[in-house]
């Protein structure tokens, strides 16, 4: 990127023009015209590439803006070009449709097809199959659903401890080291949702049906097909996720009992309840020890002694304002890497606040960092610069375990309990994220479930994948409450195994990297390399790692963390 650097602006003094959509809907309809017509392929890849500047200055514009919005979510200008944004993207989104639509029909789809390479026509060909002006009513309703679930979320309002708290904010008291403080935590948790429980109910209700219905009129049998559509499964379908969980059922929870024995006897307790479960430390967690003024310039040295380059990406990133890493007022809460396609460069936005959590943030969203820089010349698509969701996600979590040589930079002494409550934590999530995937597939697999009978089915499966849960009687979880807690249940349907999927493969590099980190280093640069040119199990077995789905890989990679954790 050295070279590059001269050229490279700050973000801060990019300058911002709303976009226009008159003449994004006039360079759409050409471009769509000239498609149509055109029986020779240079001419289609000329207009083809002329419409893509268009929707690249659109995002662009787009993502500086969210961003800006994001640092400072008070000021009226952005809220005011966000709103734009939401009006306009659905519009932007039909146009560009329609162009793709024309190459999809084109008369020398072939031969385009050997130039552009397929997977921009089966992305296409994709987006066809989940929409339709039958269904735009519809969606409107869905969305007009998920908004009014993250409305009510996001006004929680919980008294602890004789204070308003969210959330986001009870977490730290959710894993208390002191007992009661997390017991009492937890009961106030408890008491929230099922204080909400019924209208929850009612829009998880009405939610089930919408997407049914939109299902059943786009000539799919069930929402399942649908939703395996919407996030772009073109290599695999329920049955191989089905063998996964399987996988996880036989090989992990029986680790994760032996997690929570070991959890029981370091916290000297005769029973382990459910809110005993995020207190992993009698300590606590582990917490960096430099201050986090000094986050910046560790990262940068860490990154670079990594990738052996200097200055590292992440520090040219920081230098040039491309980052935003602590939490203040008026921010936006979370945390992600977003792209400036016209720039070639990512943004990474955080909100640090001295936790464990805040550096495995900070390598994870560098993960998807380093993928946007490495794929920047990967397809001469947008669509194709970056792959589906659990591939993305292998690039960040891969990358949290190829840091973890380098910890004793951030957490000292402590670098060792911060790689097994990682590894650990790792490890827990597997079962549940297979959980929170099969719920859905019974949900929409038997649309008709009554509200009651959701919670049953989601109590039964807990049993299977949760089997050391003990509710101690609560009344809102120990009848099959806990589903309600989870915000992908409601809004991204079927997006949750993705993290599995992903931390299979993270795994995999994780375990390579052990015996021969060159090895390991090599296929991570791969995985970035190829960006969004292949689809999830051609870009795995591309780089040299084997298929999350396989049985052996899972059994490898049991024993594996069994012996890293001392199990
Ligand atoms: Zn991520």
């Amino acid at each position: 990127m050295s070279d590059d650097q001269m050229k490279m602006p700050k973000f801060s003094e990019i300058e911002y023009k709303r976009p226009s959509v008159e003449q994004f809907r006039e360079c759409a309809m050409s471009t769509r015209l000239k498609l149509m017509a055109a029986r020779d392929a240079d001419v289609v890849e000329n207009s083809i590439m002329t419409f893509q500047r268009e929707m690249s200055a659109f995002d662009t514009a787009f993502t500086i803006c969210m961003i800006r919005h994001d640092l400072d979510t008070a000021d009226s200008f952005w809220n005011e070009e966000m709103d734009f944004f939401d009006e306009n993207y659905p519009v932007i989104s039909d146009l560009s449709a329609g162009v793709y639509a024309a190459l999809l029909h084109s008369e020398i789809r072939d031969e385009l097809e050997e130039r552009f390479g397929a997977m921009i026509f089966r992305k296409t060909q994709n987006q066809r199959d989940i929409v339709s002006s039958e269904v735009l009513e519809d969606l409107a309703e869905e969305s007009s659903l998920e908004n009014d679930y993250s409305q009510i979320l996001s006004e929680a309002d919980i008294v602890f401890k004789g204070r308003h708290q969210t959330l986001s904010t009870m977490t730290p008291y959710l894993e208390s080291t002191d007992r009661e403080v997390r017991k009492k935590a937890h009961k106030a948790v408890s008491d929230y949702y099922a204080g909400q429980k019924e209208k929850f109910d009612e829009i998880y209700d009405n939610m089930v049906r919408i997407r049914t219905k939109i299902a059943k009129k786009l000539g799919f049998s069930d929402f399942v097909e649908l939703g395996y559509k919407r996030m772009e499964r073109y290599d695999y379908n329920p049955q191989k996720v089905k063998e996964f969980r399987d996988n996880v059922v036989k090989y992990i929870v029986p680790i994760t009992s032996e997690i929570r024995r070991l959890q029981k006897k370091r916290l000297d307790l005769d029973k382990l309840f459910y809110y005993d479960l995020p207190c992993l430390f009698v300590n606590g967690n582990p917490k960096p020890i430099i201050p986090k003024e000094e986050y910046f310039s560790v990262g940068s040295e860490m990154f670079g002694k990594m990738f052996d380059k200097r200055p590292s990406f992440f520090q040219v990133l920081g230098e040039h304002d491309f980052m935003d890493l602590f939490s203040r007022q008026n921010k936006a809460t979370g945390g992600y890497c977003a792209s400036l396609l016209d720039y070639g460069i990512p943004y990474i936005m955080m909100n640090a606040n001295r936790t464990a959590d805040d550096v495995a943030t900070m390598v994870h969203e560098s993960g998807h960092a380093y993928a946007a820089l490495r794929s920047i010349d990967s397809s001469q698509f947008i669509e194709c610069l970056s792959p589906t969701l659990e591939a993305c996600e292998i690039h960040s979590t891969a990358m949290e375990y190829l840091t973890y040589p380098y910890m004793e930079m951030f957490f000292g002494e402590q670098a060792d309990s911060y790689r097994q409550q990682h590894m650990t934590l790792a490890i827990l999530f597997l079962p549940y994220g297979c959980l929170v995937d099969e719920f859905q597939h019974v949900v929409y697999g038997n649309p008709d479930m009554t509200p009651q009978e959701r919670h049953t089915a989601w109590r039964e499966l807990e049993k299977k994948y949760q089997p050391d849960i003990d509710y101690d009687g609560d009344p809102f979880f120990e009848p099959g409450g806990a589903w309600m807690k989870k915000e992908h249940i409601f809004t991204s349907p079927f997006y949750y195994i993705d993290y599995c999927l992903a931390q299979v493969c993270a795994l995999q590099i994780w375990s390579i990297s052990r015996k021969n980190k060159k090895k390991a280093m090599t296929i991570y640069e791969h995985l970035c390399a190829a960006g969004g040119t292949k689809t999830l199990i051609d870009l795995v077995e591309s780089a040299g790692l084997e298929s999350p789905f396989s049985l052996d890989v899972m059994k490898k990679l049991a024993y594996q963390v069994c012996d890293y954790l001392d199990l």
